[in-house]
């Protein structure tokens, strides 16, 4: 570690990898102010790299099936806002804690390897993917629980606005959901020195793109992630308790296939003269 923050080259505005590797703990209040817009930002470039991939629903790729689309009230936008400027960084700021003294993380970017990356965010987005199957069960299976958590993001039967929707959820469900399937809920399962930094950069934002590509009507399947899953438990409920892959839901019994009767794919034409936005609203 000590060799990584020695190898950095200080620049007039501050090294961004000093700032990543100094303990949350000696930040200044220069580095608090700033830590949430760097989190901010990037998520957003991502969210709209999924609006951008949803946009291209209206020009052919296969959908899914749609249903009644209830509009967005205050109460949903307030959610959303508050999930995205506040819980997310929040959030952020804990992944970095965890990760600053997870024992599991490589720091040295001369010591990145198959293993360490590749392998190692693989386990690692499968594993927090477990963490939420977990959690997630349990508050569908507790009424209160499910009342107060997680009733408000199941508004929505048929999920379309991709990351809008993915934060339309309870502050305490936005919050639980994005701590358990980030890398920080399984990171101290794992031996040391055993996962590249990078490879927990890349779960954390790819938790964000599939949970946003899961709330929209693109039929998409990439290897182990289709996004018909997370489609499957919005129209069914009580099944895909996971959130990005189907592993865990196999594996205990409660997967199911969303049922495509009424799926439809956009013809070009209609698309270009905007048939598909007024279908869906
Ligand atoms: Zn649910
Ligand atoms: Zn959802």
């Amino acid at each position: 570690m000590d060799t990584a923050i020695n190898g950095t080259v200080a620049t007039g505005f501050g090294n961004p990898y000093e700032f990543v590797v100094t303990p949350v703990a000696d930040w200044s209040m220069y580095q608090m102010a700033l830590f949430p817009v760097l989190f901010i930002i990037p998520t957003e470039i991502l969210a709209l790299i999924c609006d951008l991939i949803l946009w291209a629903c209206g020009v052919g790729l296969p959908l899914l099936p749609r249903g009644k689309y209830p509009p967005l009230e205050f109460k949903d936008w307030s959610y959303v806002w508050f999930n995205r400027l506040c819980v997310l960084p929040f959030i952020s700021f804990l992944i970095v804690k965890a990760v600053w003294s997870a024992r599991c993380v490589v720091w040295d970017m001369d010591a990145m390897t198959f293993s360490n990356t590749v392998i190692a965010f693989v386990v690692v987005f499968s594993l927090s993917d477990l963490t939420y199957y977990i959690g997630h069960r349990i508050v569908h299976k507790v009424g209160p629980l499910y009342n107060f958590v997680h009733k408000h993001h199941h508004k929505e039967s048929h999920p379309r606005r991709g990351w809008v929707d993915t934060c339309n959820a309870h502050p305490t469900d936005f919050f639980y959901t994005g701590f358990c399937t980030s890398p920080c809920s399984c990171l101290w399962l794992l031996p040391t020195g055993t996962v590249h930094i990078v490879a927990v950069a890349v779960a954390m934002h790819a938790v964000m793109f599939v949970g946003a590509l899961g709330h929209s009507r693109i039929d998409l399947n990439v290897g182990v992630f289709n996004s018909r899953f997370h489609a499957g438990h919005h129209s069914m409920t009580f099944c895909n308790y996971a959130q990005n892959i189907e592993l865990w839901d196999r594996l205990f019994g409660t997967y199911k296939d969303l049922p495509m009767k009424g799926a439809k794919k956009m013809p070009l034409a209609d698309a270009f003269k905007g048939k598909y936005a007024d279908k869906v609203e």
